[in-house]
């Protein structure tokens, strides 16, 4: 029955009965975590060819010996592969080390010391500047820019990707705007895909010359459903909106391959990549290229990665279907949350009711289920709403995953009475 149309009394009647249920939960001394984003061990096997890849044969199609030092751009095969998955011209990929995050990272701090392509002035020099945070959105993304003191602006998100009038508001007012977080595919956590309209207002509207998207299609290829969307050339758009310079391409395979021996990828215009490589050239010599040629030799072709990501998705459907079934069998008819379906991406967005949030998340921890912590998933950890809860339903195995799942819908369900007999 629907919560909020119930008398104190009943509210209270239920409630009873759910702190017997939370009482049992608590007893039956559970140790669970649904709060990363991890690749499953069956689904790290999947690529367990690759630990005896590349053999005897280090030499890539070109005859680089991918032993040496060398090669900053990366090996040119593998760029030709995540190329044409990633919407990027091979030309315009670089293929480097094992995390995109560290990318973003250096991306950002290049800007703050050195200045953006072209660009006369550092970021650091120009006082306090912002950047847009579509949210919820990744709580790694976040943290750099806190770390740097970059101030975050909080934009909300919509069906097909941020809510662009009010970025192009804000980007008006405000020439201090000079970064914008994206995850255009399967947005973590809302799974949210940037639709094409949404993806060329935010190319063409007006910024300051030094304003740059990050891109992150960390989930380009990540789908739960028959085919990943086709990527979106957004360097080619972005030129062609007269702004060749605005986009930094990311990607990686960290959820591909293997999450801590992966590759990534940045993607930008040839100006960008100068940049870029001019800096990053004074922290490396080169990427592992040994890394690199196991991936190419292991996927052959991008068909090689789509096949590859059929493999994922076998794994993960169930758990996403186990996770939803979950949802609606405890908490549809009491409407007291709501949650995406998404098709691909690595998480469920949970939202309960306004004021709900922390203290469900309280309440799945003091019975031993670890859920992502409050707050996460917006900058500086303040959910305006006290309503969101990311989750992550990749690692757990599918009983273990039931039984969290189960857990947490009780923990909702009593946190939601709390909230609503309180507001009575
Ligand atoms: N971007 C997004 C949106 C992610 O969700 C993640 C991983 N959870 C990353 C980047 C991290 O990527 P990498 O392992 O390449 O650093």
């Amino acid at each position: 029955m629907n919560f909020h149309s119930m008398s104190p009394d009943q509210l209270r009647e239920i409630a009873d009965d759910l702190t017997k249920q939370y009482e049992r939960l608590q007893a039956a001394g559970l140790k669970l975590d649904l709060t990363r984003g991890k690749p499953a061990p069956e689904q790290l096997d999947l690529s367990n060819d690759m630990l005896s890849l590349p053999g005897d044969d280090y030499r890539d199609s070109t005859g680089v010996d991918c032993r040496n030092y060398g090669g900053l751009t990366g090996l040119a095969d593998l760029r030709t592969i995540f190329g044409e998955l990633l919407g990027v011209a091979p030309a315009n990929l670089l293929s480097l080390g094992n995390s995109s995050l560290e990318i973003m990272h250096d991306l950002t701090v290049f800007g703050l010391l050195h200045g953006t392509a072209g660009s006369s002035t550092t970021w650091a020099a120009q006082g306090p500047i912002k950047f847009l945070c579509p949210s919820p959105g990744y709580d790694r993304h976040f943290a750099i820019t806190e770390a740097y003191g970059i101030e975050m602006i909080p934009v909300p998100m919509l069906p097909d990707g941020p809510d662009t009038e009010v970025c192009a508001e804000l980007l008006a007012a405000d020439p201090s705007i000079k970064g914008m977080w994206a995850v255009p595919t399967y947005s973590n956590p809302t799974g949210v895909t940037f639709s094409e309209e949404t993806t060329r207002r935010l190319l063409e509207m007006p910024a300051a010359d030094d304003f740059r998207i990050y891109w992150d299609n960390a989930y380009a290829v990540h789908t739960l459903v028959d085919a990943a969307p086709t990527p979106l050339p957004v360097l080619e758009m972005a030129a062609r909106a007269g702004h060749p310079d605005r986009v930094y391409v990311l990607g990686s395979t960290s959820k591909i391959t293997f999450a801590g021996a992966g590759v990534s990828f940045l993607g930008a215009s040839q100006a960008n990549l100068d940049w870029f490589s001019k800096h990053l050239s004074v922290t490396t010599i080169g990427p592992d290229k040994l890394n690199q040629l196991r991936h190419v030799k292991f996927f052959g072709d991008a068909d090689g990665v789509r096949a590859h990501m059929a493999r994922h998705r076998d794994i993960l459907v169930p758990k996403f279907r186990a996770v939803l079934d979950i949802l609606e069998a405890r908490l549809a008819e009491s409407k007291v949350a709501s949650w995406t379906d998404p098709e691909g991406g690595y998480f469920i967005s949970l939202d309960v009711i306004d004021g709900a949030a922390a203290r469900t998340i309280e309440l799945a921890k003091n019975a031993g289920i670890a859920l992502t912590a409050y707050g996460s998933t917006f900058p500086y950890k303040r959910d305006p709403h006290d309503r969101n809860i990311r989750l992550a339903p990749t690692f757990p195995q599918i009983d273990e995953l039931k039984v969290a799942m189960d857990g947490v819908a009780t923990c909702v369900l009593l946190a939601s009475t709390e909230v609503l007999l309180e507001s009575h």
